[in-house]
């Protein structure tokens, strides 16, 4: 399984360092099998070897030059990073980005090889405008989006769940999950409110490859159980 920490705007870099470490020191005492990535801050990001990959929560679709406030392929290659997040719904709805950008951004990333975590999800007003609108919506945020790249991972996040605590029921996550496996055999994760109390329901889901967790990954032990959790369901 794949269990991913999105760290967002938080943790500076020495803290980032330690909690990394937290990991690692989990990982190996328990013999952890599962893949796990953790998304620091930009400032953050470094070499890191260990069984925790570190990866970008946002790259451009440059190798450098005049694009203030980015990053690009030769800032990630200082740090051998070779894991992107792309179109987390942060990006989309509150930073404004569109599929058209996602996508420039996915192809330069993909042509490089990286491994691509993908994310697509509703929003509130067309989760309630039913499943039809729901799932046209979502079937729009795979436009232009090599579905069988081979280092593709997606996160299905509903917008609406994401830091609000709620969360769709887990039959909900099953079906959207089966639904979106039709689209792409990739792996496919779920996020939105994830947390130790919630996480392994969440696992144990057909279709359910692993999961994105947002805040409750900031703290070390609530990550390393939901960790956990899944090397306990994948034996
Ligand atoms: C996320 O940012 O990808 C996320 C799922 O956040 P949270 O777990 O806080 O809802």
């Amino acid at each position: 399984m794949i269990i991913a920490a999105n760290l967002k705007t938080n943790l500076t870099r020495k803290q980032t360092r330690l909690y990394v470490n937290e990991l690692e020191t989990y990982i190996k005492q328990n013999n952890i099998k599962q893949d796990i990535l953790v998304f620091p801050a930009t400032s953050s990001l470094d070499i890191h070897s260990g069984k925790v990959v570190l990866g970008a929560q946002n790259a451009y679709p440059t190798q450098n030059g005049a694009f203030t406030g980015e990053i690009g392929l030769d800032q990630l290659e200082e740090f051998l990073i070779k894991t992107v997040l792309i179109g987390h719904s942060e990006r989309r709805h509150v930073l404004g980005e569109s599929q058209d950008e996602l996508v420039k951004k996915f192809n330069y990333y993909k042509d490089l090889g990286f491994k691509i975590i993908y994310c697509v999800g509703e929003p509130l007003e067309k989760r309630e405008a039913g499943k039809e609108e729901m799932m046209k919506y979502i079937a729009s945020q795979y436009e232009g989006i090599d579905t069988s790249y081979e280092n593709l991972i997606i996160a299905y996040e509903p917008v609406w769940a994401i830091g609000t605590g709620l969360t769709p029921t887990l039959e909900d996550i099953e079906l959207i999950h089966t639904d979106l496996k039709e689209k792409s055999h990739a792996p496919l994760l779920y996020g939105g409110s994830v947390k130790v109390t919630n996480a392994k329901e969440v696992l144990e889901l057909k279709n359910v490859d692993g999961i994105l967790v947002g805040s409750a990954a900031l703290y070390s032990e609530h990550f390393c159980t939901m960790i956990q959790f899944a090397q306990d369901i994948s034996q």
